[in-house]
């Protein structure tokens, strides 16, 4: 049944869910009927210009040559074949990739098919090893607040526990440990006071910890906040002195966002566990990484159970696969660094006009990603409505209205992009 967009849109809002959204007073959606460069078109023809990447993903843009080849390519030979006893190409040639990009003590990689299986695959991995060390009772986690790490229920035990969305949980999920949110932005000078928090639970309670798990410099939907690169170091130090595992979720930093390969990098520190995900494809199709040390998989595997118990289905999907090796070979052919370098002055100098304002609390940018902090909640659909008038697509939440546009966006259409922004935030 072929459906005009009025019909399409009235069936979507009786019957499709939508993320974070209502059933029985469904937000306002947009029909999107193609998406090219950095443009999404609507059935009308109006386009938008993107600021979302699809949630930190499409950093080549959408439609892209490269990409698109690499999957007609892996579609001649095959869609799909189960990873449980047989391997491919392009399954082995990302591993390879991601080997040789991540820091040098990450050999082992773990497949899934979403960030917060990547991340329950992270918590399992840790608490295995502890596991088969004989060390059973070291089972529990500790993170920072206003992190988010997934919407699964391993992922949302270490997402923020007020603003986290998963309050009416708390009674069914482990408790873990929560350290104070980092204060000390990225660039400012470092005091020994921030990581106090983290460093007294890891004091306390190191005999009961498998890892720490944090998102390395940038957190992203917990709060889009960007902290210090010492934090991350001095993290890596408490959990070498204490015997703690540290697991770093690089799902929205990775790949260039940050204006590092890896956020990690900003600190020059590995870490025993690494989550991949998000920009892993371009945005293409649905992948994750989980890396860890020979470390961490020995120990796994040279306990009881021999193995690490996890295998979805779907692992290594050769067209997933494929299309993450194009899209990781077409980032390094890229002059990424520049470009990232290039949005990250000018969403400096564009978003400036945001911070005399009187409703906003700050202006932040790091890497491709500016934010702007309100001093109240912004009304989300709202603000989207006066947006796409402009032909701007954004998601604001809670009190942020933010930009991670594709690293491709031209000069021209970032202006617009910010320009909107900005005009919308004084007109609120
Ligand atoms: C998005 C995100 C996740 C979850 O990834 P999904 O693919 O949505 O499951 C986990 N951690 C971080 C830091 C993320 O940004």
């Amino acid at each position: 049944m072929k459906m005009n967009t009025e019909e399409l849109l009235k069936f979507d809002k009786q019957h499709t869910w939508h993320p974070y959204a209502s059933m029985t007073d469904a937000p306002t959606v947009y029909p999107i009927v193609s998406a090219s460069g950095v443009r999404l078109k609507m059935p009308d023809g109006k386009e938008l210009i993107d600021g979302m990447s699809s949630w930190w993903a499409a950093i080549h843009g959408y439609n892209h040559p490269v990409l698109n080849q690499a999957l007609t390519d892996q579609l001649e030979d095959m869609a799909h074949v189960m990873f449980g006893g047989l391997t491919h190409p392009s399954a082995v040639e990302l591993v390879r990739l991601l080997v040789k990009i991540t820091p040098e003590p990450l050999t082992k990689v773990f497949i899934s098919d979403s960030g917060s299986v990547a991340v329950e695959v992270a918590i399992k991995m840790a608490i295995q090893y502890w596991y088969s060390k004989g060390q059973p009772q070291k089972h529990k986690l500790a993170t920072i607040r206003t992190g988010y790490h997934g919407d699964t229920f391993g992922a949302m035990t270490v997402c923020d526990p007020v603003n986290g969305m998963h309050q009416m949980f708390s009674g069914v999920l482990p408790q873990h440990h929560f350290a104070d949110t980092p204060q000390i932005g990225f660039d400012e000078a470092w005091d020994e006071a921030d990581i106090e928090s983290l460093k007294k639970i890891i004091e306390q309670h190191h005999q009961e910890l498998a890892a720490v798990i944090i998102e390395p410099v940038v957190q992203g939907a917990g709060g889009m906040r960007f902290y210090s690169p010492t934090y991350v170091k001095r993290a890596r130090e408490l959990c070498d002195q204490y015997d703690v595992l540290l697991i770093l979720d690089e799902i929205a930093t990775g790949f260039g966002r940050s204006g590092e390969l890896f956020a990690c990098e900003h600190s020059n520190i590995c870490p025993d566990i690494m989550c991949v995900g998000k920009a892993i494809t371009g945005g293409y199709m649905s992948l994750a990484a989980t890396l860890c040390s020979e470390k961490v998989s020995d120990g796994i595997c040279q306990g009881e159970a021999g193995a690490f118990m996890h295998g979805p289905t779907f692992m290594g999907n050769p067209l997933a696969c494929a299309v993450a090796v194009a899209s990781i070979k077409l980032l390094l052919s890229t002059p990424w660094k520049t470009r990232v370098q290039n949005i990250e002055q000018q969403l400096k100098t564009s978003l400036l006009a945001c911070a005399e304002m009187p409703t906003v609390e700050d202006v932040r940018v790091l890497g491709s990603i500016g934010v702007v902090e309100m001093k109240e909640p912004v009304n989300m659909e709202r603000i989207q409505k006066m947006l796409v008038a402009k032909g701007v697509w954004l998601r604001p939440f809670g009190k942020l209205v933010y930009t991670m546009p594709p690293y491709i966006m031209e000069a021209d259409d970032l202006n617009t992009l910010t320009a909107a922004m900005v005009e919308t935030i004084a007109a609120l």
